[in-house]
């Protein structure tokens, strides 16, 4: 096949690799891509960003290489443009291009620091900033609306931070509002109170793209959420970018108004994990080369290893040995992290969580019902997160096994003596059992960290 075109040919290699990877993944990180040229060994292909690049080769680009081998019967690689010119990424006719700089609308505050530049990237979160990224690049497409979701302090409003300071760097113009969704609350409350829900709706609807922070905190508000929806489906309606943040996922939030949580789902979902060591690391490098902070390797490793789940404890962690250090005037060594960390380690590693929140997040996690583990269902379906979820209260919580057991319907200890055990064993045989359980145990502290 020597006369395929470009486009065709890529055409053809994600309808083929689209049933391997699915529709989902495929459209996320294949349909934004675009072909430009085909030579004899090389197919050059345009992305919206570097993330894209790196996320594709990373992923995709050993299958597409056989993929495109089979279709041309020769070696093709691929070569990656990145897409920097304003104008491959906007509509046309679009009405916020125009770069002149002033805008008039009342800019709401975003923090400066919070970047795209400064976000570290790690496998917990590039899916979460490749697409905050392009929802910056080409807000009200195909990534709209963009919901992220993630435990607390993972980055969910640096990234919202990220994609308005990005914006409006590319587009001066835009009508870029962040808010919390409290303060949303707040501001629809006051509104009716003064009689004037139109200076609400009007502030709300004109907007090029609403960023609003913490959603869980809205939904099941009646009337908040009834209004929110209003605002979602204008500015939607009118191809304006909505992004949102929120500590759960669509399908773990209960609103009044049903409808939003398939809207929500229309564009992407996003969720951002507690990051793993290297990235830990990477972070805290980040930060301290940022404050021209010297730090050494062992140090950067044990806080790295210690502080787990939540990067702004990293940060903090980072500050107190920054002000030990100011103070002493001496090089940092691990035991002086151990010392000046105690507290911090401690509560991280340590404090006893609620039981209510060990069976909220195992039961998310197994797609079961918080009564199907206080039942009596025996099925392995059941059987195996109740266990999970005991063996966690016995690891997690300074309960005896006798409490225990009455937490889950009033069950005997032994029960629970059983489970841990049981559980215990498959964590040490099962090596596919342990980031299971330790990622259990992190969206458990996520949450109790609040
Ligand atoms: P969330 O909104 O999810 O609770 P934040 O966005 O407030 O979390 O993040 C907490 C702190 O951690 C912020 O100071 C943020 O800049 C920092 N942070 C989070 N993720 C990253 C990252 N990947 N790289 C650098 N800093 C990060
Ligand atoms: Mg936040």
């Amino acid at each position: 096949m020597n006369n395929i075109s470009a486009q065709e040919l890529w055409t053809r290699a994600v309808d083929a690799i689209r049933g391997e990877i699915g529709e989902e993944q495929s459209e996320l990180w294949l349909r934004p891509v675009e072909a430009l040229k085909l030579d004899e060994q090389i197919l050059l292909v345009r992305v919206p960003n570097k993330y894209f690049a790196d996320g594709i080769k990373k992923n995709f680009q050993k299958r597409l290489s056989l993929i495109l081998k089979d279709i041309t019967s020769r070696e093709i690689g691929l070569d990656y443009e990145i897409s920097r010119d304003l104008k491959d990424v906007l509509p046309a006719n679009d009405p916020i291009s125009d770069p002149s700089p002033q805008s008039d609308f009342p800019l709401s505050e975003l923090n400066p620091r919070y970047t795209f530049g400064s976000f570290v990237l790690g496998d917990s979160n590039r899916f979460a900033a490749a697409t905050a990224e392009a929802v910056s690049k080409s807000p009200g497409t195909q990534y709209n609306p963009y919901f992220i979701y993630g435990g607390v302090g993972l980055g969910k409003t640096h990234l919202m931070h990220a994609i308005g300071n990005e914006m409006r760097r590319l587009r001066p113009r835009a009508r870029v509002l962040y808010t919390t969704s409290e303060r949303f609350v707040n501001e629809y409350i006051t509104c009716i109170q003064h009689n004037r829900p139109d200076d609400f709706r009007s502030k709300f609807r004109n907007l090029d793209c609403l960023l609003i922070d913490d959603i869980q905190f809205l939904i099941g508000k009646d009337r908040s959420e009834q209004e929110f929806f209003h605002t979602f489906n204008d500015l939607f309606a009118a191809k304006k970018q909505v992004v949102m943040s929120s500590d759960r996922s669509p399908k773990e939030m209960s609103p009044s108004e049903q409808r939003l949580i398939s809207r929500f789902e229309w564009g992407v979902v996003a969720d951002i994990k507690p990051p793993d060591l290297e990235t830990r690391i990477a972070i805290l490098r980040k930060k301290a080369d940022t404050e021209g902070f010297y730090v050494p390797d062992d140090v950067i490793l044990f806080v790295a290893s210690n502080v787990k789940t939540n990067i702004r404890a990293l940060e903090g962690a980072l500050i107190r040995l920054k002000a030990f250090a100011s103070m002493t005037g001496s090089a940092l060594t691990v035991d002086d992290a151990k010392d000046i960390l105690k507290d911090a380690l401690t509560s991280e590693s340590s404090s006893p969580v609620r039981m209510e929140t060990i069976q909220r997040i195992v039961a998310f996690k197994y797609s079961v019902e918080v009564r199907d583990l206080k039942g009596h269902q025996r099925t392995a379906a059941i059987a195996m997160p109740r266990q999970v979820a005991m063996y966690l209260a016995c690891v997690m919580t300074d309960l005896s096994l006798k409490e225990i057991g009455r937490s889950f319907g009033g069950k005997d200890h032994t029960t629970v003596l059983h489970a841990r055990e049981k559980i215990r064993k498959l964590v040490d045989a099962d090596p596919f059992f342990l980031p299971l359980i330790n990622k259990l145990e992190a969206d458990i502290r996520a949450v109790e960290n609040q």
